[in-house]
């Protein structure tokens, strides 16, 4: 079995509960004391740090939404001395405004070590070499794995996005066993390197590290077998670290949460109750050990269910589902809830790739509803009327899961635009906010 921190990594779950009450009681003081308009929150609630003995006086305290902190931009929630900071990131702005997370070098040191344990679980060990191609910068990705793989003793390879001759010219030559990177993007370099007659025994690679973004199940068995790989979901948000927040073991049945530096709380996004392990709900954290940036309660805005069946791998962690899709994701078309990851699913079960858009729009007050999906070469090839009877049973197909009929538009292979970070799935022309406006506001 890997690991790469054992004993914490296994530790008894009422020991981690113990562990996660005492930090949190001084958490809970230290954000207090530091973060203006969290103590706000408190005080309008009427709460003291003394009325925190125990993670089980957590629900007495406020949630942050991610408003919140775009609303205190840029160091509202810092509840440190700017010169105790070393480095900042941001968020992808995927829903907004960014928002921006500072840190300590205790803080870096604390996230990379949980990508350390990402890497571990997935089978990597000082003898890999790893491919970093999720993007370096701002974004936390690239940063974190590289860190992470540094910790193992890794050979890392800092390619960050994009430049796909480069990332398969290197991974050829310099022989990477792993690959980090968001699906969609390792969906690409599978697709790339099929174009260049390399077949998936050929590349070196044997584990890649894919998170950032909704994928699902159908897209991972597809990057699987076009990079001749085992695909590990990894899942953080830069609120909370960045990535490693949680991952995959070997057992690939839900990512393991590091519940030694975050406590995770599911509630009902409506009413903001607490729900019972095994709840479906918005998932929320609290950071029990950041110094620069410690969030309490952070409402995530992603929908999975937490698990704390024990786990053959010999992990104590509580386990999430892949979030699939956040609430925020959720397309409203003819009042009818519409998750992009429903449209992946049926493309892929029905033989296409994960080429997609999804296009929205309102004409006369009537919601349209257009999918956009690419032909391989040997459909492109088809008649015309073979191309007519396949959009019409994809229609069909996506009729069933969805509960309403999308118009399905085949379209000319690589004619849809490919991610190197985090895909663009849904262009919704109803409600377009751009980062300038929310800036501008
Ligand atoms: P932004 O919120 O602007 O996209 P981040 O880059 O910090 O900023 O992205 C964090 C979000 O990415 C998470 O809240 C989640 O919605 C999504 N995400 C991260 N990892 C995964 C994953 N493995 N599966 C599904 N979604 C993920
Ligand atoms: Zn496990």
């Amino acid at each position: 079995m890997n690991f790469f921190q054992k004993e914490t990594e296994t530790m008894p779950v009422s020991e981690i509960k113990k562990l996660q009450s005492e930090k949190l009681v001084r958490q809970v003081r230290h954000v207090y004391e530091h973060v203006e308009p969290y103590r706000r929150k408190m005080d309008e609630l009427g709460v003291k740090p003394e009325d925190i003995r125990g993670i089980e006086d957590l629900p007495k305290l406020p949630f942050v939404t991610k408003n919140d902190l775009r609303d205190e931009y840029p160091k509202g929630f810092l509840a440190v001395p700017v010169k105790d900071c070393v480095r900042i990131h941001s968020t992808s702005g995927t829903t907004g405004r960014r928002v921006v997370a500072f840190y300590t070098q205790h803080d870096i040191d604390l996230w990379e070590e949980c990508c350390a344990r990402a890497i571990v679980a997935a089978g990597g060990s000082n003898e890999d070499v790893v491919q970093v191609a999720y993007g370096y910068g701002l974004f936390t990705g690239g940063s974190g794995l590289h860190g992470g793989s540094h910790k193992v003793g890794c050979l890392t390879l800092p390619m960050s996005s994009g430049n796909t001759d480069r990332q398969i010219q290197f991974m050829m030559d310099l022989g990477a066993t792993f690959l980090c990177c968001t699906p969609s993007y390792a969906a690409y370099l599978g697709e790339s390197l099929k174009e260049r007659g390399i077949s998936p025994d050929q590349n070196p690679l044997k584990a890649g590290i894919f998170g950032a973004e909704p994928w699902t199940e159908e897209m991972r068995r597809s990057i699987e077998e076009s990079l001749g790989i085992k695909a590990y979901d990894i899942y953080g948000l830069t609120e909370t670290s960045g990535p490693g927040v949680s991952f995959e073991c070997c057992e690939q049945q839900g990512m393991h949460i590091n519940e030694d530096h975050f406590i995770a709380e599911i509630i009902d996004p409506e009413t903001g109750e607490v729900l019972p392990e095994g709840s479906r709900g918005e998932l929320v954290f609290t950071s029990l050990d950041k110094e620069a940036f410690p969030l309490l309660r952070y409402r995530t805005r992603d929908i999975c269910i937490l698990s704390r069946k024990k786990c053959s791998c010999g992990r104590t962690f509580i386990r999430m589902t892949k979030p699939m899709g956040r609430s925020d994701d959720m397309l409203i078309i003819r009042g009818v809830n519409v998750f992009p990851s429903q449209i992946e699913t049926v493309l892929l079960k029905e033989g296409y790739s994960p080429n997609y858009q999804i296009v929205v729009d309102r004409v006369n007050n009537n919601d349209t509803f257009d999918i956009l999906v690419e032909m391989d070469e040997a459909m492109f090839g088809d008649t015309v009327s073979a191309i007519t009877g396949r959009e019409k049973s994809l229609m069909a197909a996506m009729r069933t899961m969805l509960g309403i009929g999308p118009a399905v538009h085949l379209v000319a292979p690589h004619s849809i635009q490919r991610s190197e970070g985090k895909a663009v799935r849904v262009i919704d022309k109803r409600k377009l906010v751009t980062d300038s406006q929310w800036l501008g506001k």
